[in-house]
């Protein structure tokens, strides 16, 4: 008998889940991977699209290309999730999982921040992305500020990879010297968990003329003014104010009884959560780590090592070791790494490498060995 499993959400977390069993265990399963939209975009691929260097046709891989042994990919959304019944209902069908993996991801709550809808640009969704080229395209500069609007966000390195592309943007524009641009973050450094890192990156910001305000969140926009009002009462006009906006998980993983304190618990060495046969990876978790799409993916690769020791009987797999790294976009085309781990030493690292120009192949080919694994028809080993 074939187990099925279904995987909620096919990002990051879900793409590799499902590239790993087909792979590995292809005769034991049957796998159901549902997504509510039709095509993949990495998150880095965002900040392509809002500098005008790639289009939104140009970033998106359909999953009509996914041709993988056992999984059947499903574009609907889901509704509601039984995690005790493993049983799910979305707009199209009802699934009864052996298996449930929820690989949902992180959504974002506009309205936690008044005024954002109507006079700042969200960039972390495609949508965003494209509306802040927009808006970029026909900015003749002036005030640019680029506000973390909560303090869990994706991808830590992202807040200062915008402000510096921004830059360079408006340089190539020639409005970098009619401009200001400051970095609004409420984290107190850029990666807190390493001062040296932190320093680096701070050094490059400050080089660039991009002012930084640390330990600094902005709580309302004022659309009538220009205003951004920040949590300590300061205030700071903006003429384009772009904004990574406060993250939720989504709806119906709230309404699941899966989360607790907004996200869902698991064990950060199996990526179970206190369901039998239920799993979670990536944003939608509490699991002590950044939140990052090189993170989801290695919690992935461990759910289905401890799946994969399940159905063949296997030893159990050593636990989820928390390393991964993150490319870094510098400005000025360079590429730093930050290599991090959250989970093997007494204290977290997150230790800087770069910037140099060879990191920018590396991170393309970073990229393009993940859309082979999972689009392609050909199996890539993972540590290709
Ligand atoms: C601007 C930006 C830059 C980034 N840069 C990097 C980087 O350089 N390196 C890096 O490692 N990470 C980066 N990230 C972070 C990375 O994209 C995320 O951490 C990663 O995508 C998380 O993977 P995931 O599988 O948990 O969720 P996601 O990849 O977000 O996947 C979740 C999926 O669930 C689907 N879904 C949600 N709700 C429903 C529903 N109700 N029904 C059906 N489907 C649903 C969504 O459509 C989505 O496809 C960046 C993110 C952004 C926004």
């Amino acid at each position: 008998m074939l187990k099925h499993v279904v995987v909620l959400g096919a990002g990051f977390g879900g793409l590799e889940l499902v590239t790993r069993l087909s792979e590995a265990v292809p005769d034991k399963v049957r796998i159901t991977l549902i997504d509510k939209n039709d095509s993949f975009v990495f998150g880095f691929s965002k900040l392509d699209v809002m500098i005008g260097r790639r289009t939104v046709p140009e970033v998106r891989m359909a999953y009509r290309e996914i041709a993988k042994p056992g999984v059947e990919f499903r574009q609907e959304t889901v509704i509601s999730i039984d995690p005790a019944n493993r049983r799910v209902v979305t707009d199209a069908a009802t699934y009864e999982a052996d298996i449930l993996v929820v690989a949902l991801g992180a959504d974002y709550d506009i309205a936690a921040t008044p005024g954002l809808a109507e006079d700042g640009v969200e960039f972390y969704s495609v949508a965003g992305a494209a509306r802040a080229r927009e808006a970029l395209a026909v900015f003749e500069g002036g005030a640019v500020v680029v506000a973390v609007l909560g303090t869990f966000f994706k991808c830590p390195g992202a807040p200062n990879e915008t402000a510096l592309l921004v830059a360079d943007y408006l340089s190539s524009r020639e409005l970098r010297e009619s401009s200001t641009i400051h970095l609004v973050s409420p984290l107190p450094a850029p990666i807190p968990i390493s001062k040296k890192t932190s320093a680096a990156i701070q050094a490059i910001l400050e080089e660039r003329g991009i002012e930084y305000w640390p330990s600094s969140r902005v709580v309302r926009l004022d659309p009538e003014q220009h205003i951004a009002h920040l949590e300590d009462g300061r205030e700071l006009a903006y003429d384009l104010l772009l904004g990574i906006p406060v993250h939720c998980a989504p709806d119906v993983v709230l309404a699941s009884g899966l989360a607790e304190d907004g996200w869902i618990p698991v064990d950060p060495a199996t990526f179970a959560t206190r369901f039998p046969g239920v799993f979670a990876v990536g944003d939608v978790t509490s699991a002590p780590v950044p939140r990052a799409g090189g993170v989801a993916e290695g919690e992935a690769a461990t759910v289905a090592e401890v799946l994969i020791a399940e159905l063949t009987g296997g030893a159990e797999p050593a636990p989820y070791d928390g390393a991964s790294a993150c490319y870094v976009e510098l400005g000025g085309d360079l590429v730093a790494r930050i290599d991090v781990n959250f989970l093997s030493y007494d204290t977290p690292v997150a230790k800087l490498s770069g910037p140099t120009a060879e990191f920018v192949e590396e991170k393309r080919r970073w990229g393009s060995t993940r859309a082979a694994r999972w689009f392609g028809q050909v199996a890539i080993p993972a540590d290709t």
